[in-house]
């Protein structure tokens, strides 16, 4: 009997102990389950400051981004509006005779080369009228050499430019675009592109000739309206094959040519959406086709007019900001009413150094 004294006691002590440890041991779960709510709260809470934090960031960001002027990545300086043309569609009209002098034209490109220009498209009215293409030679050489612009090009109706030019000018130029808009000589007359005893089309051939001898890139731009809209162009795109053939739906600009104030009259030449559609259709087989559909065009270039204003034409109409070379391109950019995203979804970013291009000459 008194050797089972000691075991039954120990077995009381051992109860007691237990009752003790499982009273400990579920205050221990408890604390823990508590201490694990807490730290998932402050996770959870943490977790909602860091994402309320990146909203605001990414608010100040896109308003930022609205405050912003855009970078003039490629400018289309159409820096006279004489023509010796006379198509009823153009919508950059000789409203004014003003050129700049050269060397206020030398000084607006170099600021906007400190502004981000890459690329300048000179333009008109006819860029080889002014000086027989020596204004325009200049220009582009300092583009060129000067500023070291990765793209300088032309666009031009090419009725103007001579072999000297070439001879003069070519290693200074990365691509010339010529307009065509048919190769019916009769069309281009109705359109108002006639050359009196010269023929647009075999023009087009021989400034062909002269881009591959000269190692120019040689592009062409078509206006689609009312007289070629039905025109079956592929042959002879395909013949003369230009590194680019763009393709524009004839486009109505209020005070250009439309309204009161126009000295043309577009609304004559206008197709519709749908009649575009039918000639890009048409067309879908040749491969350097650059569609511009009314759409695709609005807002997506950046213009400077004769006196370096950009124009805005998000009303329809071209509205002039100040010059550039008063007020400085930031500061001008402003009022371009230039749509960045847009100038990207029609792929106005491309290949466009003739160093890039690696054409077979
Ligand atoms: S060639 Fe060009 S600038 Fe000259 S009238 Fe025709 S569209 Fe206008």
């Amino acid at each position: 009997m008194w050797v089972f004294m000691p075991i039954a006691f120990a077995g009381k002590l051992l109860s007691a102990f237990r009752l003790q440890l499982s009273y400990v041991w579920s205050s221990l779960v408890s604390l823990l389950l508590g201490l694990r709510a807490a730290f998932r709260l402050a996770g959870t809470e943490s977790s909602r400051h860091q994402s309320r934090k990146a909203a605001a960031e990414t608010r100040r960001e896109e308003e930022k981004g609205m405050n912003q002027p855009p970078t003039p990545l490629s400018v289309n300086y159409h820096f006279t509006r004489q023509c010796n043309y006379k198509c009823g569609f153009c919508f950059h009209t000789a409203k004014t005779s003003f050129v700049l002098p050269l060397e206020d034209a030398k000084r607006g490109l170099l600021l906007l080369k400190e502004a981000g220009m890459e690329k300048i498209n000179f333009s008109g009215g006819e860029p080889f009228l002014q000086d027989r293409g020596e204004y325009l030679g200049q220009l582009v050489k300092f583009c060129k050499e000067e500023l070291h612009l990765p793209s300088v090009s032309i666009v031009s109706n090419g009725s103007l430019i001579r072999e000297r030019w070439f001879r003069s000018y070519a290693e200074y130029l990365d691509i010339l675009a010529i307009s065509c808009d048919s190769f019916d000589e009769q069309v281009n007359v109705l359109i108002g592109r006639g050359q009196g005893k010269k023929n647009h089309v075999q023009n087009l051939q021989k400034l062909r000739t002269w881009c591959r001898d000269y190692r120019v890139a040689f592009k062409i731009n078509s206006v689609i309206n009312r007289f070629n809209v039905e025109e079956d162009m592929r042959e002879q795109i395909k013949a003369l094959n230009p590194v680019r053939w763009k393709v524009f739906q004839c486009l109505r600009i209020e005070g250009e040519n439309a309204g009161e104030d126009a000295l043309r009259e577009a609304e004559r030449f206008l197709i519709s959406d749908e009649e575009f559609e039918g000639f890009l259709h048409r067309h879908k087989e040749v491969s350097c086709l650059v569609p511009e559909s009314n759409q695709k065009m609005k807002d997506s270039y950046l213009i400077l007019d004769e006196y370096m204003r950009f124009l805005n034409c998000r009303n329809g109409r071209k509205e002039p900001s100040k010059s550039i070379l008063d007020v400085g391109v930031e500061e001008a950019v402003k009022f371009s009413g230039f749509d960045e995203k847009m100038f990207l979804k029609r792929g106005g970013k491309y290949v466009w150094s003739k160093a890039d291009l690696q054409l077979d000459w």
